[in-house]
């Protein structure tokens, strides 16, 4: 009993041994009281109390991130180091009780950190999160990123990303959250505050007009000032707003002549004029083009990939071209955002990732995010009951769902299980971007054990006669669709590619009743989808997919997702039919020595001269655009299916400072379900706007049979239009038709309002 008891003492001494090996990480945690210890004080005074202790060479090394990813090592951020990830590291002042900064990449879960032995959720994609609608949600999925980031350690992420899809294309498609920019900015604007409320550090990404990733060292964005401000600026205004971010990533590309990192219109003049931004603003990695132009555009950090700050920045400062004040806001930047966030006084304790909460909220964004697109004859959902026979072909449905490349990439939990082809690892960008990697969440098992009593069998669908025999003889044939996308590259077209299109013609003629899942990044053509009873879009589903996916086929869960971005008919009706490639460089045209991006990735990125994008739809951005040309389109952006069916009745507007928007909504068929209610406004023709803007949308759950008078707030700057004259926003004064429904083109409400002058 006695050897017992001492036992226990043993172990709890150990224990908080442990915690206390933990709580004093160099760097991490203040040890000591000191003046700006004190929690009565602002953020702005504690910073500036440290500011006063620190000598030149300090203040610089703040500014200045070491190492990246494993692809630059850096001697002080490299394994051994106290960086707990090498690249996404800035050293604190132990003696000063100023912790380190340990950044990670978390736009779908904390991302790459395998190589490492931890253990991170694999979140569905952003655009998933977004087809949700669902401020809620986005705000659990910021509380379940925001403990992992935690768990492991780290005070700051870097995420989430927002960009309004003006190029579909964009291999990071699926890492943004669509092409509205009051759904994109009040969704990260819901994940950041729950990250900031677990005292971390946020940021939002990647600013700006940052929309193709092929040539986006090179490439200069050229956008009107009130395009820029009504459509790209306002969803980072949004997000600003309601999250309170620390920090601000500034982006790789040019934005009309200067590079997001060294523009002081975008980094100055709107964000930290009129944004009224107290946060740091921290450069993509490699993305520092200059010292003193971008020090004094309004960058704050740089981090590694150039060396733009660090040595260069102190000569500068000492020869006076960057004023030692401007030093001390750079520097008062980063350490308010360390005590307004909470990371100084409640640093992270590391501890085991909780793996069970972050399983439910990944199939929970996945069950709300999934699009049901298409369900002719109610093909869906399946009956585990009657099904005899299905055939699952295709997109490896036998080992996981396919996940997106690039920084935001997280680590497959046991390994990638569709191992890429030797020839393709000799390459050393594989790892980073060519690799498709997957997750282990087979929706062969998902589907095979909702249907106990079915034949399930799969077939890979590289030969499509075997598929057709399979499909031939099953009663339903599900057709697993996938598309890679990956920072660092953009999709040659919006097609399926490796002849997938072909494999669902003909498994779609030998079998009627032919369902297609979709995993991709964002909107793809789809020349049969005449053909096929049914469409699912489940983007990148995450490590739940298989049971999300399972779930909502077999009507367990009822598809409420809606789509955050327009799916056109053909690329010839996109704004830009022809993607802008970076052009070739030859003697004529070099492409540029730029400092940032030194060798690997200036290999694969920096090949072309400069060029330009010319971004001439301005404000006509996604479904703006289609809705100006009166072109239609596959699916509308808002666009998505139930298994039930919502009638709109009943609309009241009363315009004021906050005009309210109520209308009833019925559920008029047998099953629950929830509509994603839209609420989009006309303006007055003199306000020169496109015919539709999204204003405002509500949720609702709505048994069979049940109806609900729901209420849309609509603030004034929902409606106001951005005035290049008077630099200002203002509202056209006349007649606003408000309409509502369930898509942006299903919008079977309207309502004339006046606005006075
Ligand atoms: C990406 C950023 C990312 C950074 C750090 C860059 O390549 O563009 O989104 O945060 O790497 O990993």
């Amino acid at each position: 009993m006695r050897k017992r008891a001492m036992c226990l003492v043993a172990r709890f001494a150990m224990l908080l041994a442990g915690t206390s090996v933990f709580a004093q990480i160099p760097g991490m945690n203040p040890p000591k009281h000191y003046p700006w210890s004190d929690r009565a004080l602002s953020a702005d005074q504690r910073a500036d109390l440290v500011l006063k202790e620190l000598t030149l060479d300090e203040k610089i090394q703040l500014l200045h991130g070491l190492g990246w990813q494993g692809l630059f090592m850096h001697p002080e951020s490299g394994p051994g180091t106290r960086a707990i990830s090498a690249g996404t590291f800035i050293p604190g002042f132990p003696r000063l009780g100023i912790p380190d900064l340990q950044m990670t990449d978390c736009v779908e879960g904390v991302s790459g950190v395998g190589s490492t032995g931890r253990y991170a959720t694999a979140l569905p994609s952003a655009e998933t999160m977004a087809a949700a609608w669902d401020p809620a949600l986005s705000y659990e999925i910021g509380a379940m990123i925001g403990h992992e980031v935690r768990a492991m350690g780290f005070n700051m992420s870097l995420g989430s990303g927002i960009n309004m899809i003006r190029e579909p294309r964009n291999g990071r498609t699926f890492e943004y959250k669509g092409e509205d920019p009051l759904l994109a900015g009040t969704l990260a604007g819901q994940e950041l505050k729950a990250e900031k409320a677990l005292h971390l550090i946020t940021d939002l990404k990647h600013y700006a007009v940052n929309d193709q990733d092929a040539g986006r060292t090179t490439v200069n964005s050229v956008i009107g000032k009130r395009a820029m401000r009504e459509t790209d600026l306002k969803a980072f205004e949004i997000a600003l707003k309601d999250s309170g971010a620390g920090a601000i990533m500034c982006s790789y590309n040019r934005i009309n002549g200067d590079y997001g990192c060294e523009n002081s219109y975008t980094l100055t003049d709107v964000l930290k004029k009129d944004f009224g931004f107290q946060g740091f603003v921290v450069s993509d990695w490699g993305a520092t083009e200059s010292t003193v132009k971008a020090a004094m555009a309004g960058l704050d950090v740089e981090m590694p990939g150039s060396d733009s700050f660090g040595a260069p920045l102190k000569k500068a400062v000492e020869s006076g071209e960057v004023p030692m004040a401007r030093l001390d806001s750079m520097v008062h930047r980063v350490l308010r955002t360390m005590f307004d966030s909470g990371i100084i006084d409640d640093p992270p304790q590391p501890e085991s990732p909780d793996v069970t909460r972050g399983f439910l909220v990944a199939q929970k964004t996945e069950e709300r995010g999934a699009v049901l697109l298409r369900n002719a004859s109610n093909v869906l959902p399946l009956s585990a009951a009657s099904v005899k026979s299905i055939a699952v072909i295709g997109g490896h449905a036998d080992a996981g769902v396919i996940s997106g490349g690039g920084s935001s990439q997280v680590s497959p939990a046991g390994g990638n299980p569709v191992p890429p082809p030797p020839e393709l690892m000799k390459n050393p960008l594989a790892s980073f971007m060519l690799m498709e990697t997957y997750h282990r969440s087979a929706p062969l098992k998902g589907i095979a054990e909702k249907a106990p009593h079915a034949v399930v069998k799969f077939d890979a669908g590289s030969d499509p006669s075997a598929a057709v025999a399979l499909a031939k003889a099953s009663q339903v044939a599900i057709v697993f669709a996938v598309q890679h996308e990956s920072e660092g590259m953009d999709l040659p077209n919006l097609s399926l590619p490796d002849k997938q299109d072909a494999l669902i013609e003909a498994v779609a003629a030998a079998n009627p009743r032919t369902i297609v899942v979709l995993e991709t990044g964002g909107p793809v053509l789809m020349p049969w989808i005449d053909k096929v009873a049914g469409v699912v879009e489940a983007w990148y589903p995450g490590i739940r997919g298989s049971e999300a996916i399972a779930n909502l086929l077999f009507g367990d869960v009822n598809p409420s997702g809606k789509l955050p971005l327009t799916f056109p008919k053909s690329e010839a009706d996109l704004p830009h039919p022809v993607h802008a490639d970076p052009p070739k460089a030859d003697a004529a045209h070099p492409a540029p020595k730029l400092p940032g991006f030194p060798g690997l990735i200036a290999t694969a990125m920096v090949v072309s001269p400069w060029f330009d994008m010319v971004y001439d739809e301005g404000i006509e951005v996604g479904y703006r655009w289609y809705d100006a040309k009166k072109k239609p389109v596959l699916f509308p952006f808002g666009f998505g299916l139930s298994y039930t069916t919502f009638a709109y009745s009943g609309l009241t507007v009363t315009p004021g400072e906050t005009t309210t928007v109520t209308f009833t909504v019925k559920n008029t068929g047998k099953r629950a379900g929830i509509e994603t209610a839209q609420v989009y406004a006309s303006l007055p023709a003199s306000a020169g706007e496109p015919p539709n803007r999204l204003i405002g949308w509500t949720k609702v759950e709505l048994a069979p049979g049940q109806s609900r008078q729901v209420t849309v707030p609509v603030s004034r700057d929902r409606l106001t239009i951005f005035d290049e004259g008077t630099d200002s926003w203002k509202l056209e004064p006349g007649e606003y038709t408000i309409r509502a429904g369930g898509s942006s083109r299903d919008l079977v409400l309207e309502k004339a309002v006046s606005f006075p002058r």
